[in-house]
C-alpha cells in the first residue's frame, strides 16, 4: 500500500518520501503472495456461517482457518467486532461494499500498469476456481448468484468447460469450476520493486532500514515522522503498515481494529510445464491458491488462515508441517507437474494479512486532521493496492472520493 500511495501522490504532484523498516520494498506481506486478483470473489469474512466456522477453526487442526491463540485480549476485541457483522443484514451490505470496491480496484491496478509499463507478469484473463466435489460445485453456484446482485460475475461450468479453461485439469478427478473472465493475476512483489524503481527514477525519496517510532505534532496536526535514523517534517502523513499498523498506532495513542491472520506460501519450480496450469485459481474444497510466476517457470502455493496472535519480525514463525497441505492438494490437481525434491530452489515463507473485522479496508484520517491511514486489506491487499491508493490520494487533495466509503471499515 506503501508504493501505491506514493504513486498517487506523486502523480497528484507531492514530494514523497517513502520510510521502509526493510532493506527492500515488498519485503513483508507483499513479498510472496499468491497473486491473484481475483476481485469477482471478494466476500467479507464475516457471514451468518461464521459461527460454525469459528468452532471448527478452533477444534479441526486440519482447517485451513486456524484458532492457535485463542486468550489473546486483541483477539477477543477484534472477535466482539467481527461477530457484530456475522449476520444477514451486515453480509449483503458487507458483501455489496467489497465486491464493488475489489473490481473498482481491478481496474485502476490495470490503468496503474498501462501508464507505468510496469511488467510483472500481469494479465487479466480470468481466474478459475476449482470445484472437486457436488458439494463445492453447488456452492459456486450460489456463490455466482450472491456476487451477480452486485455486479460481479462467476461462470458457474461443468467438468469439461474447466478443463477446456485450464487444460492442465485433464488428469484431475474434479465435478466443475466456476471462471471470472475480469480476474487476473501478475506477481506483487515485482510489481512492488519495480514501481519503486520506477518512483525514485521520477524524484520520489525512499528511506530503507529506518524503522517509524513516532510523530510530533502541534494540536490536531502532524508536523513530523520521526524514524530510527532522522526525523522527516511533511504536511501530509500516511500509514501504511500492514499488520504493524497496529503497533505503530499504540505509540501514537491510537487504536486500529486489525488483527495479523496468519498464512503460509510456497514457491515450486515447474517441472513439467504441460502437467502446470497456465493461469492462477483456487481450489474451493482445500482453499489452497496457486499462480504460476517468471512465464510459468515456478509455481507459488499459498493457503492457511490461522490466528497465530502478532509475530515479531519480517516473516512469521513456519515448520515443514505447514506446507503439507500445499503439496497435497496441489498435487491431487495437477499430479507431477513441479520439482518438489528440488529442495534448494524451493522458497517457504509465512506472512500476516492485515484483517479488519468487516474484513473491508481502513481508508480514512483519524487521530489527527493530517493522518491517514491505508491498512486492513486482509487477504486482498495485492488486488486492492491501487484503488485503495487512488482513494486515500482523493483524500490527501480534499476531492470527493474516487470510491464512495460509507461501508469502509470503522475507525
Ligand atoms: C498467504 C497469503 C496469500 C495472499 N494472497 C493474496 C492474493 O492472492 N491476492 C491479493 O489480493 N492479496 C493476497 N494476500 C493479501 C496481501 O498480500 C496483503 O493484503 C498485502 O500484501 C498487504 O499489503 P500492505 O502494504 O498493507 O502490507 P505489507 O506488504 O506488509 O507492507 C507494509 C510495510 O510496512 C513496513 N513497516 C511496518 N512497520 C513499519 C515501521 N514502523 N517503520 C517502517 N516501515 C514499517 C513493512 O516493513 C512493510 O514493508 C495474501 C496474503 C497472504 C498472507
Amino acid at each position: 500500500m506503501g508504493v501505491t500511495t506514493a504513486y498517487y501522490l506523486w502523480r497528484d504532484g507531492h514530494s514523497v518520501t517513502v520510510i521502509e523498516r526493510n532493506s527492500e520494498a515488498a519485503s513483508e506481506t507483499s513479498y510472496a503472495n499468491a497473486c491473484l486478483l481475483s476481485a469477482s470473489r471478494a466476500l467479507p469474512w464475516p457471514n451468518p456461517s461464521s459461527r460454525s466456522m469459528i468452532w471448527r477453526a478452533l477444534t479441526d487442526a486440519t482447517a485451513p482457518m486456524r484458532i492457535t491463540k485463542l486468550f489473546d485480549p486483541a483477539l477477543w476485541q477484534w472477535g466482539g467486532e467481527f461477530l457484530s457483522y456475522a449476520n444477514a443484514k451486515h453480509y449483503e451490505r458487507l458483501s455489496s461494499a467489497k465486491l464493488k470496491f475489489a473490481n473498482f480496484c481491478n481496474d485502476e491496478l490495470q490503468t496503474t500498469i498501462s501508464e507505468t509499463a510496469i511488467s510483472c507478469g500481469y494479465q487479466r484473463d480470468g481466474l478459475v476456481y476449482v470445484c472437486r466435489t457436488e458439494q463445492s460445485l453447488a456452492a459456486a453456484r450460489e456463490r455466482s448468484n450472491w456476487v451477480s446482485k452486485f455486479g460481479s460475475v462467476l461462470n458457474v461450468v461443468d467438468r469439461d468447460a474447466a478443463v477446456a479453461a485450464e487444460p492442465a485439469l485433464a488428469n484431475a478427478n474434479i465435478r466443475g469450476a466456476s471462471i471470472a473472465a475480469k480476474d487476473g493475476q501478475g506477481d506483487s512483489r515485482l510489481f512492488t520493486r519495480e514501481l519503486t524503481a520506477w518512483l525514485k527514477a521520477r524524484g520520489v525519496t525512499f528511506q530503507f532500514d529506518e524503522t517509524v517510532i513516532g510523530i510530533d505534532s502541534v494540536g490536531a496536526n502532524v508536523r513530523a515522522v520521526r524514524s530510527t535514523d532522522d526525523t522527516y517534517p511533511g504536511d501530509v502523513v500516511v500509514a501504511a503498515l500492514g499488520p504493524a499498523t497496529v503497533q505503530f498506532a499504540k505509540t501514537i495513542g491510537q487504536r486500529m481494529p486489525i488483527y495479523p491472520v496468519k498464512g503460509f506460501s510456497v514457491t515450486v519450480p515447474v517441472r513439467n510445464p504441460a502437467l502446470a496450469p497456465k493461469r492462477g485459481g483456487i481450489c474451493e474444497d482445500t482453499l489452497i491458491a496457486y499462480c504460476p510466476l517468471d512465464e510459468g517457470r515456478r509455481m507459488r502455493i499459498t493457503t492457511g488462515a490461522v490466528f497465530a496472535g502478532f509475530e515479531p519480525g519480517r516473516s512469521g514463525r513456519f515448520t515443514a508441517e505447514d506446507f503439507s497441505p500445499h503439496r497435497t492438494h496441489f498435487e491431487s490437481l495437477f499430479p507431477g507437474a513441479l520439482a518438489w525434491d528440488d529442495v534448494d530452489n524451493i522458497e517457504f515463507w509465512s506472512c500476516a494479512r492485515p484483517m479488519t473485522p468487516s474484513s473491508l479496508p481502513i481508508l480514512a484520517a483519524k487521530g489527527y486532521d493530517n493522518l491517514f491511514w491505508n491498512c486492513g486489506q486482509g487477504h486482498i491487499g495485492w488486488t486492492m493496492s491501487c484503488g485503495s491508493a487512488r482513494v486515500i490520494a482523493d483524500l490527501v487533495a480534499g476531492r470527493t472520493s474516487s470510491f464512495d466509503l460509507t461501508d469502509m471499515q470503522r475507525v
